[in-house]
Protein backbone atom coordinates (compact mmCIF):
# COMPACT_ATOMS: atom_id res chain seq x y z
CA UNK A 1 0.00 0.00 0.00
CA UNK A 2 1.27 3.38 -0.81
CA UNK A 3 0.85 6.40 1.58
CA UNK A 4 1.48 10.16 0.50
CA UNK A 5 2.96 12.14 3.41
CA UNK A 6 3.18 16.38 2.55
CA UNK A 7 5.40 17.84 4.15
CA UNK A 8 7.42 14.87 5.04
CA UNK A 9 10.40 16.70 6.44
CA UNK A 10 8.70 18.10 9.33
CA UNK A 11 9.06 17.12 13.51
CA UNK A 12 5.57 15.36 13.12
CA UNK A 13 6.29 13.65 9.70
CA UNK A 14 9.32 11.88 9.64
CA UNK A 15 8.02 10.17 12.78
CA UNK A 16 5.16 9.40 10.72
CA UNK A 17 7.12 8.09 7.79
CA UNK A 18 9.42 6.19 10.50
CA UNK A 19 6.09 4.57 11.51
CA UNK A 20 4.83 3.90 8.16
CA UNK A 21 8.33 2.55 6.79
CA UNK A 22 8.34 0.30 9.86
CA UNK A 23 5.06 -0.65 8.99
CA UNK A 24 5.38 -1.97 5.32
CA UNK A 25 4.09 0.68 3.45
CA UNK A 26 5.76 2.45 0.87
CA UNK A 27 5.87 6.56 1.14
CA UNK A 28 6.32 9.12 -1.30
CA UNK A 29 7.03 12.14 0.93
CA UNK A 30 6.98 15.49 -0.51
CA UNK A 31 9.72 18.41 0.61
CA UNK A 32 9.90 22.32 -1.10
CA UNK A 33 13.32 21.21 -2.90
CA UNK A 34 15.50 18.92 -4.00
CA UNK A 35 18.27 19.62 -1.20
CA UNK A 36 15.49 18.44 2.09
CA UNK A 37 14.48 15.83 -0.38
CA UNK A 38 18.03 14.54 -0.96
CA UNK A 39 18.84 15.10 3.15
CA UNK A 40 15.90 13.22 4.13
CA UNK A 41 16.60 10.49 1.39
CA UNK A 42 20.04 10.18 3.26
CA UNK A 43 18.83 10.23 6.52
CA UNK A 44 15.91 7.08 6.10
CA UNK A 45 19.58 5.36 4.06
CA UNK A 46 17.99 5.30 1.24
CA UNK A 47 15.36 2.67 2.14
CA UNK A 48 14.43 1.23 -0.41
CA UNK A 49 10.39 2.33 0.23
CA UNK A 50 11.16 5.50 0.20
CA UNK A 51 10.89 8.08 -2.05
CA UNK A 52 10.51 12.08 -2.56
CA UNK A 53 8.73 14.78 -4.53
CA UNK A 54 9.52 18.16 -4.30
CA UNK A 55 6.67 20.35 -4.09
CA UNK A 56 7.94 23.62 -3.70
CA UNK A 57 4.84 25.98 -1.92
CA UNK A 58 1.39 24.48 -0.87
CA UNK A 59 0.11 28.44 -1.27
CA UNK A 60 -0.12 27.74 -5.06
CA UNK A 61 -3.71 26.14 -5.67
CA UNK A 62 -2.08 23.88 -8.40
CA UNK A 63 0.36 22.39 -5.55
CA UNK A 64 -0.15 18.75 -5.63
CA UNK A 65 -1.62 18.37 -9.56
CA UNK A 66 1.79 17.29 -10.43
CA UNK A 67 1.91 14.46 -7.78
CA UNK A 68 -1.37 12.93 -8.17
CA UNK A 69 -0.98 13.02 -12.21
CA UNK A 70 1.93 10.76 -11.95
CA UNK A 71 1.38 8.53 -8.89
CA UNK A 72 -2.32 8.90 -8.46
CA UNK A 73 -3.01 5.55 -9.58
CA UNK A 74 -0.98 3.94 -7.21
CA UNK A 75 -1.41 6.24 -3.98
CA UNK A 76 -3.99 5.09 -1.66
CA UNK A 77 -4.18 6.89 1.62
CA UNK A 78 -2.91 10.60 2.34
CA UNK A 79 -1.48 12.01 5.15
CA UNK A 80 -1.38 15.92 4.99
CA UNK A 81 0.82 17.38 7.23
CA UNK A 82 2.69 20.49 5.97
CA UNK A 83 1.31 23.46 6.90
CA UNK A 84 3.22 26.56 8.34
CA UNK A 85 3.75 26.45 12.13
CA UNK A 86 5.62 29.73 12.97
CA UNK A 87 5.46 32.61 14.64
CA UNK A 88 8.55 35.00 13.17
CA UNK A 89 6.22 36.17 10.37
CA UNK A 90 4.86 39.27 9.68
CA UNK A 91 2.43 39.01 7.08
CA UNK A 92 -0.11 36.74 8.86
CA UNK A 93 -1.81 36.07 5.04
CA UNK A 94 0.81 35.58 3.28
CA UNK A 95 3.07 33.15 5.46
CA UNK A 96 -0.06 31.26 7.48
CA UNK A 97 -3.48 31.92 6.58
CA UNK A 98 -3.21 31.21 2.56
CA UNK A 99 -0.58 28.39 2.64
CA UNK A 100 -2.70 26.51 5.46
CA UNK A 101 -6.19 26.99 3.26
CA UNK A 102 -4.60 26.60 0.14
CA UNK A 103 -2.53 23.58 0.78
CA UNK A 104 -5.49 21.62 1.83
CA UNK A 105 -7.53 22.81 -0.60
CA UNK A 106 -4.57 22.04 -3.51
CA UNK A 107 -4.06 18.60 -2.16
CA UNK A 108 -7.61 17.66 -2.31
CA UNK A 109 -8.91 18.93 -5.67
CA UNK A 110 -5.71 16.88 -6.99
CA UNK A 111 -6.98 13.95 -5.14
CA UNK A 112 -9.99 14.98 -6.86
CA UNK A 113 -8.73 15.45 -10.53
CA UNK A 114 -5.79 12.69 -10.37
CA UNK A 115 -6.78 9.67 -8.01
CA UNK A 116 -10.73 10.45 -7.28
CA UNK A 117 -11.34 6.71 -7.38
CA UNK A 118 -7.49 5.54 -6.07
CA UNK A 119 -7.30 7.00 -3.14
CA UNK A 120 -9.54 5.31 0.01
CA UNK A 121 -8.31 7.72 3.27
CA UNK A 122 -6.61 10.91 3.60
CA UNK A 123 -5.58 12.13 7.24
CA UNK A 124 -5.23 16.11 7.70
CA UNK A 125 -3.07 17.13 10.42
CA UNK A 126 -5.03 20.08 12.05
CA UNK A 127 -4.60 21.19 15.35
CA UNK A 128 -6.17 22.04 18.81
CA UNK A 129 -6.24 25.54 17.38
CA UNK A 130 -8.66 24.76 15.04
CA UNK A 131 -10.79 24.29 18.29
CA UNK A 132 -10.65 27.60 20.31
CA UNK A 133 -9.82 31.17 19.60
CA UNK A 134 -6.72 32.07 21.56
CA UNK A 135 -9.23 34.81 22.99
CA UNK A 136 -10.11 31.97 25.52
CA UNK A 137 -7.46 30.37 26.15
CA UNK A 138 -7.17 31.21 30.28
CA UNK A 139 -11.18 31.38 30.30
CA UNK A 140 -11.36 28.37 32.50
CA UNK A 141 -14.95 27.85 32.41
CA UNK A 142 -14.65 26.41 28.45
CA UNK A 143 -14.51 22.95 27.63
CA UNK A 144 -13.76 21.46 24.52
CA UNK A 145 -14.10 18.63 22.76
CA UNK A 146 -14.08 17.02 19.38
CA UNK A 147 -16.97 19.14 18.28
CA UNK A 148 -15.25 22.49 18.86
CA UNK A 149 -14.29 25.04 16.64
CA UNK A 150 -12.22 28.14 16.80
CA UNK A 151 -14.35 30.92 15.57
CA UNK A 152 -11.97 33.78 14.90
CA UNK A 153 -12.51 35.15 12.05
CA UNK A 154 -10.05 35.79 8.33
CA UNK A 155 -9.53 39.51 9.33
CA UNK A 156 -9.85 39.41 13.07
CA UNK A 157 -7.05 36.53 13.33
CA UNK A 158 -4.35 38.73 12.25
CA UNK A 159 -3.81 40.73 15.17
CA UNK A 160 -0.32 38.37 16.19
CA UNK A 161 1.20 35.03 14.65
CA UNK A 162 -0.42 32.85 17.60
CA UNK A 163 -3.94 34.15 16.69
CA UNK A 164 -3.54 34.53 12.73
CA UNK A 165 -1.92 30.32 13.13
CA UNK A 166 -4.48 28.77 15.84
CA UNK A 167 -7.43 30.68 12.98
CA UNK A 168 -4.99 29.12 9.65
CA UNK A 169 -5.41 25.40 11.02
CA UNK A 170 -8.60 25.96 11.63
CA UNK A 171 -9.70 27.93 8.00
CA UNK A 172 -8.05 24.63 6.58
CA UNK A 173 -9.60 21.85 8.64
CA UNK A 174 -13.12 23.62 7.81
CA UNK A 175 -11.95 23.82 4.41
CA UNK A 176 -11.52 20.26 4.42
CA UNK A 177 -14.57 18.90 6.18
CA UNK A 178 -16.86 21.17 3.52
CA UNK A 179 -14.59 19.92 0.81
CA UNK A 180 -15.72 16.59 1.19
CA UNK A 181 -19.75 17.71 1.74
CA UNK A 182 -19.44 19.24 -1.63
CA UNK A 183 -17.53 16.41 -3.16
CA UNK A 184 -18.80 13.36 -1.79
CA UNK A 185 -20.06 11.54 -5.02
CA UNK A 186 -16.74 12.44 -7.00
CA UNK A 187 -14.39 11.39 -4.54
CA UNK A 188 -13.78 7.84 -2.99
CA UNK A 189 -11.99 8.82 0.38
CA UNK A 190 -12.93 8.86 3.96
CA UNK A 191 -11.66 11.90 5.90
CA UNK A 192 -9.89 12.13 9.37
CA UNK A 193 -8.53 15.28 10.75
CA UNK A 194 -5.61 14.84 13.68
CA UNK A 195 -5.78 17.89 16.57
CA UNK A 196 -2.62 17.60 18.31
CA UNK A 197 -2.26 20.09 21.46
CA UNK A 198 1.70 21.90 21.52
CA UNK A 199 3.92 18.33 20.59
CA UNK A 200 7.09 17.50 22.26
CA UNK A 201 9.44 14.58 22.36
CA UNK A 202 12.57 14.03 20.71
CA UNK A 203 13.14 14.62 17.22
CA UNK A 204 13.45 11.52 15.20
CA UNK A 205 16.82 12.49 13.71
CA UNK A 206 18.76 14.88 16.18
CA UNK A 207 20.76 17.69 14.63
CA UNK A 208 23.65 18.82 16.40
CA UNK A 209 24.00 21.44 14.61
CA UNK A 210 20.94 23.05 15.10
CA UNK A 211 20.37 25.45 17.39
CA UNK A 212 16.62 26.36 16.66
CA UNK A 213 13.87 23.63 16.89
CA UNK A 214 10.76 23.55 15.40
CA UNK A 215 7.96 25.39 17.08
CA UNK A 216 6.76 23.64 20.15
CA UNK A 217 10.08 21.57 20.59
CA UNK A 218 11.84 25.19 20.65
CA UNK A 219 9.78 25.76 23.96
CA UNK A 220 11.56 23.23 26.15
CA UNK A 221 15.05 23.87 24.10
CA UNK A 222 14.56 27.25 25.73
CA UNK A 223 14.16 26.00 28.51
CA UNK A 224 17.24 24.24 28.78
CA UNK A 225 19.23 26.76 27.41
CA UNK A 226 18.67 29.32 29.90
CA UNK A 227 20.52 31.71 31.71
CA UNK A 228 19.30 31.16 36.02
CA UNK A 229 18.50 34.42 35.86
CA UNK A 230 16.54 34.40 32.79
CA UNK A 231 12.85 35.70 32.44
CA UNK A 232 11.00 32.74 31.15
CA UNK A 233 8.06 33.36 28.99
CA UNK A 234 5.18 31.94 30.69
CA UNK A 235 3.38 29.30 28.84
CA UNK A 236 0.51 26.72 29.50
CA UNK A 237 -1.41 24.49 27.08
CA UNK A 238 -1.75 21.36 26.29
CA UNK A 239 0.80 18.21 25.65
CA UNK A 240 1.25 15.60 23.42
CA UNK A 241 4.55 13.44 22.66
CA UNK A 242 5.71 13.28 19.26
CA UNK A 243 5.21 9.72 19.00
CA UNK A 244 1.74 9.04 20.21
CA UNK A 245 1.02 11.79 17.14
CA UNK A 246 2.57 9.57 14.46
CA UNK A 247 1.42 6.58 16.29
CA UNK A 248 -2.19 8.31 15.85
CA UNK A 249 -1.73 9.55 11.70
CA UNK A 250 -1.67 5.69 11.21
CA UNK A 251 -4.51 4.58 13.41
CA UNK A 252 -6.75 7.32 11.94
CA UNK A 253 -6.75 5.78 8.48
CA UNK A 254 -5.99 2.15 9.68
CA UNK A 255 -9.13 1.55 11.69
CA UNK A 256 -12.45 1.86 10.24
CA UNK A 257 -14.00 3.52 13.11
CA UNK A 258 -11.86 6.72 13.62
CA UNK A 259 -13.13 7.59 9.70
CA UNK A 260 -15.24 11.17 9.59
CA UNK A 261 -13.67 11.37 13.18
CA UNK A 262 -11.78 14.21 14.44
CA UNK A 263 -8.86 13.07 16.98
CA UNK A 264 -7.70 15.48 19.57
CA UNK A 265 -4.37 13.94 20.75
CA UNK A 266 -3.94 15.57 24.12
CA UNK A 267 -1.97 13.95 27.37
CA UNK A 268 -2.94 16.54 29.82
CA UNK A 269 -1.92 20.71 30.70
CA UNK A 270 1.49 22.03 31.04
CA UNK A 271 3.09 25.13 32.19
CA UNK A 272 6.49 26.76 31.93
CA UNK A 273 6.54 25.91 36.13
CA UNK A 274 6.03 22.06 35.40
CA UNK A 275 8.39 21.79 32.51
CA UNK A 276 10.58 23.60 35.09
CA UNK A 277 10.31 21.76 38.16
CA UNK A 278 10.62 18.50 35.81
CA UNK A 279 13.63 19.46 33.97
CA UNK A 280 15.05 20.32 38.06
CA UNK A 281 14.33 17.37 39.20
CA UNK A 282 15.08 15.35 36.72
CA UNK A 283 18.42 16.65 35.07
CA UNK A 284 21.00 17.58 38.61
CA UNK A 285 23.61 18.48 35.31
CA UNK A 286 21.23 21.39 34.89
CA UNK A 287 20.47 22.68 38.58
CA UNK A 288 21.47 25.83 39.53
CA UNK A 289 22.34 26.76 35.51
CA UNK A 290 18.71 26.74 34.05
CA UNK A 291 15.69 29.39 36.48
CA UNK A 292 13.70 27.58 39.02
CA UNK A 293 10.80 29.86 38.98
CA UNK A 294 8.19 29.16 41.46
CA UNK A 295 8.08 25.41 42.32
CA UNK A 296 4.76 23.73 42.67
CA UNK A 297 2.97 26.92 41.29
CA UNK A 298 2.23 25.42 37.93
CA UNK A 299 -1.29 23.84 39.07
CA UNK A 300 -2.44 27.32 39.47
CA UNK A 301 -1.73 28.48 35.79
CA UNK A 302 -3.37 25.03 34.46
CA UNK A 303 -6.35 25.68 36.98
CA UNK A 304 -7.17 29.04 34.95
CA UNK A 305 -7.08 27.39 32.10
CA UNK A 306 -9.43 26.38 29.23
CA UNK A 307 -9.92 22.76 29.60
CA UNK A 308 -10.07 19.60 27.07
CA UNK A 309 -12.22 16.85 26.68
CA UNK A 310 -10.86 13.94 24.36
CA UNK A 311 -12.84 10.81 25.82
CA UNK A 312 -14.10 10.13 22.61
CA UNK A 313 -10.41 9.97 21.09
CA UNK A 314 -9.45 8.06 23.53
CA UNK A 315 -11.89 5.73 23.36
CA UNK A 316 -11.73 5.27 19.47
CA UNK A 317 -7.83 5.12 19.15
CA UNK A 318 -7.40 2.99 22.34
CA UNK A 319 -4.12 3.41 23.77
CA UNK A 320 -2.33 4.87 26.05
CA UNK A 321 -0.53 8.48 26.18
CA UNK A 322 2.77 9.20 27.06
CA UNK A 323 2.81 10.90 30.22
CA UNK A 324 4.38 14.11 30.65
CA UNK A 325 7.29 13.68 32.27
CA UNK A 326 8.30 10.75 30.33
CA UNK A 327 7.67 13.26 26.74
CA UNK A 328 9.74 16.13 28.82
CA UNK A 329 12.68 13.82 29.90
CA UNK A 330 12.99 12.35 26.76
CA UNK A 331 13.05 15.85 24.69
CA UNK A 332 15.28 17.50 27.71
CA UNK A 333 17.71 13.99 27.42
CA UNK A 334 17.96 14.15 23.57
CA UNK A 335 18.79 18.16 23.66
CA UNK A 336 21.43 17.28 25.73
CA UNK A 337 22.87 14.77 24.03
CA UNK A 338 23.39 16.46 20.80
CA UNK A 339 25.09 19.40 22.98
CA UNK A 340 27.42 16.97 24.37
CA UNK A 341 26.30 17.73 27.97
CA UNK A 342 24.77 14.10 29.24
P1 LIG B 1 7.42 21.68 11.20
O1 LIG B 1 7.64 23.13 11.02
O2 LIG B 1 8.57 20.83 11.57
O3 LIG B 1 6.73 21.06 9.90
C1 LIG B 1 5.95 21.80 9.01
C2 LIG B 1 6.09 21.18 7.63
O4 LIG B 1 5.29 21.92 6.68
C3 LIG B 1 7.53 21.27 7.13
O5 LIG B 1 7.83 20.14 6.36
C4 LIG B 1 7.49 22.52 6.25
O6 LIG B 1 8.49 22.56 5.26
C5 LIG B 1 6.11 22.38 5.63
N1 LIG B 1 5.63 23.66 5.10
C6 LIG B 1 5.35 24.77 5.81
N2 LIG B 1 4.98 25.76 4.99
C7 LIG B 1 5.02 25.27 3.73
C8 LIG B 1 4.76 25.82 2.44
N3 LIG B 1 4.34 27.07 2.28
N4 LIG B 1 4.95 25.01 1.35
C9 LIG B 1 5.37 23.73 1.50
N5 LIG B 1 5.61 23.16 2.69
C10 LIG B 1 5.45 23.93 3.79
O7 LIG B 1 6.28 21.56 12.31
P2 LIG B 1 5.46 20.33 12.90
O8 LIG B 1 6.01 19.04 12.48
O9 LIG B 1 5.28 20.63 14.32
O10 LIG B 1 4.04 20.55 12.18
C11 LIG B 1 3.45 19.61 11.30
C12 LIG B 1 1.96 19.81 11.29
O11 LIG B 1 1.45 19.60 12.58
C13 LIG B 1 1.50 21.21 10.87
O12 LIG B 1 0.33 21.06 10.09
C14 LIG B 1 1.18 21.87 12.20
O13 LIG B 1 0.23 22.89 12.05
C15 LIG B 1 0.62 20.69 12.97
N6 LIG B 1 0.64 20.82 14.43
C16 LIG B 1 1.82 20.92 15.11
C17 LIG B 1 1.82 21.03 16.49
C18 LIG B 1 3.08 21.12 17.28
O14 LIG B 1 3.02 21.45 18.46
N7 LIG B 1 4.23 20.82 16.73
C19 LIG B 1 0.55 21.06 17.25
C20 LIG B 1 -0.62 20.93 16.43
C21 LIG B 1 -0.56 20.82 15.08
P3 LIG B 1 9.91 23.27 5.60
O15 LIG B 1 10.57 22.39 6.61
O16 LIG B 1 10.59 23.28 4.29
O17 LIG B 1 9.58 24.62 6.11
Amino acid sequence: TTVFVSGASGFIALHVVNDLLNAGYKVIGSARSQEKCDQLLAKFKNHPSLSMVIVPDISDLNAFDDVFKKYGKEIKIVLHTASPFRFDVNDYEKDLLIPALNGTKSILNAIKQYAAQTVERVVITSSMAAQLNTIYMNDKSITVDETSWNDATWEGCQTDPVSAYCASKGFAEKAAWDFLKENKDQVKFKLSTVLPVYVFGPQLFPEPSKKVLNTSSEIINQIVNADKDTELMQMNGGFIDVRDVAKAHLLAFQKDECAGERLSLYGGMFSTQDFLDIINEDFPQLKGKIPVGKPGTGKDVIENSYKINNERTKKLLGFEFINKRDCVDASVQQILETEGKL
